[in-house]
């Protein structure tokens, strides 16, 4: 099935998150780029969220890596790749073919993927290469494997336009897939699409719900066993269906047996959600990380598809279980073999006619028998010095994996760290000894495959800046310095590609899923102009939904029902550690921000790292709206500002993962994060560590402002870029005597003009530096958490601002208020105004009168949540 695409502009697809979505970059006739949606990809038919339309604002060469580096000093490509393969060959040579381990990430192109893993498995002689994407949809992977036979997404985006009945698990879709969302919102609006969020929070998402369940965390299982166990109840099962899967009746006593208390939730809400299913012939149940990052992930997900394969919910329009992922290739990497568990192509590394084929196909000298070591693992082995040579491509460990700071230990205790990255501002590029300047969106040639299986290109509409390359053409040059010249002679992503189309013929051969064969003979034009096409690509089939013929991919054709039971989360909450600590993203940023941070606009939506903590909690502490707060746990600890809001449950805590060692140390939220893993899947489970909190009392608080550089050093702070430079929130435990001083160290501007008011007695100081009239930077400090109107001041750097220092509005301009709506910079405290004032009762009546929520939307489940908010004080009042 191929969609077609427009002829003006550069088609490509967004970097960020795996909805896909195409995207148009036209040149500016000022230099720059503007970005557009493509409006006839058929992921976002033009849509963009606030992070795909500030794409344009992250383009520039700020921050980017120009040159290799080894041991910190700039060096050439020949010595750096020279090194590279020589410390791999003597790895290899003198530890084995197990000393060595890639560590890549869903940010990469198909054809770097195929390259790397070829690399890998194929002639370094390991599977020791694993993704990020471990991390996303493991459990996912694993659980299809489980009851398709192969890691199959049965449905489309389509589905969403067309369902009675989308559930939402573990899925913050409003924030982490806002285009999807707005699909979701228009089916509602279009045939009464109900709508069920299933998540501990009550999310952005859960604005335009039906019904919102609170389920315990973790107990994802137990729910999906009860609605199963009420299907059979209400013989609502479908029988012919089932003549087409296994494992039915072990499976059914299993969900009889199970315990619905384990959700959490009351009797009412599981026979309201019971009653939506059976009541709703077309349900699509989208899942995400709430499920995946769970030490019972995988069986997560087969208590869901065992819901939808007992009724037959699958492979038909409008129904079927969907896994939606994270990153924008994690798909293609799944497809190619990016994981330590598979071969490329859907194949099995442990089917031994599966290895000789590919061993075959890409004439290697031999083939792994085993699986590499998942993520987890090999940062383990790797601490455990059984790593000897180290390759981290586009992903940041030290910061993203769990138990972050023992992860960062090891990879600074590795004998040989590669690198390879758009930057070297990473937590992780810090500990290399060697760091490779790759290429970045807008320079790169290449494929992405999005959640619902269609294959879309990247496009480079820039030069490649300094001396960066691709990522396929690094890992190709090592592979022939190593001596497999004519393995990896490539010359273009498209010969690439045309490879491993052929390769997945072969995997057809096999009968499996994944085979676009139909592209093996495809020209470079043909690749230069490929249009967004869902797989399979044969000569026999294009695209489609799998699974509507009742055809599974287990030797015997059919699916299985894998029978699970509820298993609470390894950490157990307890008098020491008393809090759950739950991870995830919020709306306007990206993974550890090197791309997004660069945005003022992204940045100022949420600027500060915090802690989600419930009023009963926070009020049990002590702790007060803004406070910092110390978070604890077996693992490690840090520090977080506090938002309290009854959007968590009692004993429950949210933190968000972006934060790093670059943009607010204490807030490396993973360094808090047990490695516990699923035992089928390997995935962590990031959404169930068990923490203490304590108010922080800290001496000082501080917000800083400058138009260049902030150099912090306190016990907190946290980083974020605005339109007239930056933002820091501070704190210290220790008593600072010299105000001046320290501002001038913090702004680096030893020799500027300042003014300065204090009151000691109160712990009051502020601090302004000037050029002449023009503001450079300011400090307020104070002995609690500093009370300025930050998003105003933050917009004075560079003006003359006279009256900078009162950290007020002047009368005659109202403060913005944090921002809601990146596209057009609204503020919260001027929604709320114009919803009392103009008497607004619908999110369309503050986009006419402020245009907030006209672009992309993302903001539209806030600013419901704005108008709800006046709704409520007005009925109180
Ligand atoms: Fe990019 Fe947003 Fe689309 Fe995701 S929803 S692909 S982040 S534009």
């Amino acid at each position: 099935m191929t969609f077609p695409g427009p002829v003006s502009g550069t088609c490509t697809t967004c970097p960020y998150c795996g909805t896909g979505c195409g995207v148009v970059l036209t040149q500016t006739g000022s230099g720059g780029m503007a970005v557009t949606g493509d409006p006839d990809h058929p992921a976002n038919f033009g849509r963009l969220c606030s992070k795909g339309s500030a794409l344009g604002e992250t383009l520039g060469h700020e921050e980017r890596l120009m040159t290799p580096r080894v041991n910190g000093a700039d060096s050439d490509w020949d010595s750096a790749l020279n090194l590279v393969a020589d410390r791999f060959r003597r790895a290899i040579a003198d530890h084995g073919s197990d000393s060595v381990a890639f560590y890549v990430s869903g940010q990469l192109l198909t054809e770097d993927y195929y390259v790397a893993n070829k690399l890998m498995k194929g002639f370094m002689g390991s599977a020791n290469i694993d993704t990020n994407s471990r991390l996303c949809m493991a459990s996912t992977v694993a659980g299809q494997r489980r009851a398709f036979g192969t890691d199959t997404v049965p449905g489309t985006y389509e589905d969403l336009d067309e369902a009675d009945l989308i559930v939402l698990v573990g899925s913050n879709l409003a924030w982490c897939h806002p285009v999807l969302h707005q699909r979701v919102l228009a089916a509602q609006a279009a045939r009464g699409t109900r709508l069920v969020v299933v998540d501990p929070r009550r999310t952005a998402s859960c604005d335009a719900a039906d019904l919102h369940l609170p389920i315990a965390p973790g107990g994802d299982v137990a729910l999906f066993n009860h609605l199963l166990a009420h299907l059979a109840k209400v013989d609502a099962l479908d029988q012919d269906f089932l003549a087409r899967v296994n494992g039915f009746q072990e499976t059914m006593a299993r969900a009889q047996a199970d315990d619905p208390a384990a959700t959490g939730l009351s009797d009412d809400a599981l026979q309201a959600f019971c009653a939506l299913w059976t009541g709703h012939e077309k349900v699509v149940t989208i899942f995400s990380q709430g499920v995946n990052q769970s030490s019972a992930g995988a069986d997560k997900v087969n208590a869901i598809l065992n819901c939808h394969l007992a009724t037959g919910r699958i492979g038909k329009p409008g129904c079927g279980p969907f896994s939606v992922t994270g990153q924008p290739n994690a798909m293609g990497g799944r497809e190619v073999g990016g994981l330590a568990n598979m071969l490329a192509c859907h194949l099995e590394l442990e089917n031994p006619d599966h290895r000789s084929a590919v061993r075959d196909f890409w004439q290697a000298p031999s083939m792994p028998e085993k699986p590499g070591l998942k993520a987890v693992d090999m940062f383990r082995a790797v601490g455990e010095g059984q790593i000897k040579a180290l390759w981290i491509i586009h992903t940041n460990p030290a910061v993203t994996l769990p138990d972050a700071d023992r992860v960062r230990d090891a990879i600074a205790g590795c004998d040989f760290v590669v690198v390879s990255d758009i930057t070297d501002r990473t937590d992780t590029c810090r500990l290399a000894d060697v760091v490779l300047p790759a290429t970045a969106w807008g320079e790169k040639d290449g494929t992405v495959t999005n959640s619902d299986r269609i294959i879309s290109r990247q496009r480079a509409v820039l030069p490649a800046p300094g001396e960066s390359r691709p990522d396929w053409a690094i890992l190709a040059e090592v592979g022939r310095r190593m001596g497999w010249v004519a393995q990896f002679d490539y010359e273009s992503p498209a010969e690439i590609f045309r490879e491993y189309a052929a390769l997945s013929g072969v995997a057809g051969g096999f009968g499996r899923d994944f085979d676009i064969s139909g592209w093996s003979d495809l020209d470079d034009q043909g690749y230069a102009g490929l249009k967004p096409t869902r797989w399979p690509v044969t000569g026999a089939r294009s695209g489609g939904r799998f699974f509507a013929d009742g055809q599974f991919y287990h030797a015997d054709g059919k699916a299985r029902m894998v029978p699970v039971t509820w298993r609470a989360p390894v950490a157990r909450t307890g008098r020491r550690y008393p809090f759950r600590l739950n991870t995830g993203r919020i709306r306007d940023q990206w993974h550890t921000m090197t791309r997004t941070g660069l945005s003022a606009r992204l940045s100022a939506h949420l600027a500060e790292p915090f802690v989600e903590i419930h009023p009963e909690d926070a009020a049990h502490l002590s702790i007060g709206p803004a406070d910092l707060v110390w978070l604890r746990s077996p693992e490690g600890q840090g520090i977080l500002r506090a938002r309290i809001t009854d959007s968590v449950r009692r004993g429950d805590v949210f933190a968000p993962m972006h934060w790093t060692g670059e943009t607010a140390p204490s807030a490396r939220i993973d360094a808090l994060v047990a490695a516990v893993t699923d035992p089928v899947s390997g995935q962590p489970e990031s959404k169930a560590s068990v923490v203490s909190l304590a108010r922080l009392n800290a001496a000082w608080y501080g917000f800083a402002i400058s138009a260049a550089g902030i150099r912090p050093d306190c016990d907190y702070w946290a980083l974020a870029r605005t339109e007239a430079g930056y933002r820091a929130e501070l704190a210290g435990l220790d008593t600072v005597e010299d105000w001046e001083s320290y501002a001038r160290r913090l702004f680096n501007l030893p020799d500027a003009e300042i003014q300065i008011i204090e009151d000691p007695s109160r712990g009051m100081a502020r601090v302004a530096l000037r050029a002449g009239e023009r503001l450079l930077a300011a400090l307020f400090i104070a002995s609690e958490p500093v009370a300025v109107m930050r998003d105003y001041v933050a917009t004075l750097p560079g003006t003359t601002a006279p009256e900078a220092l009162s950290g007020m509005t002047p009368a005659d301009r109202p403060d913005p208020g944090p921002m809601v709506c990146s596209c057009f910079g609204v503020g919260v405290n001027t929604i709320l105004a114009a919803i009392e004032d103009g008497g607004l009762v619908s999110v369309d009546e503050v986009g006419a009168a402020l245009q907030a929520g006209t672009n992309c939307g993302s903001c539209r489940p806030e600013i419901t949540g704005l108008l709800s908010r006046v709704t409520l004080h007005e009925a109180a009042e």
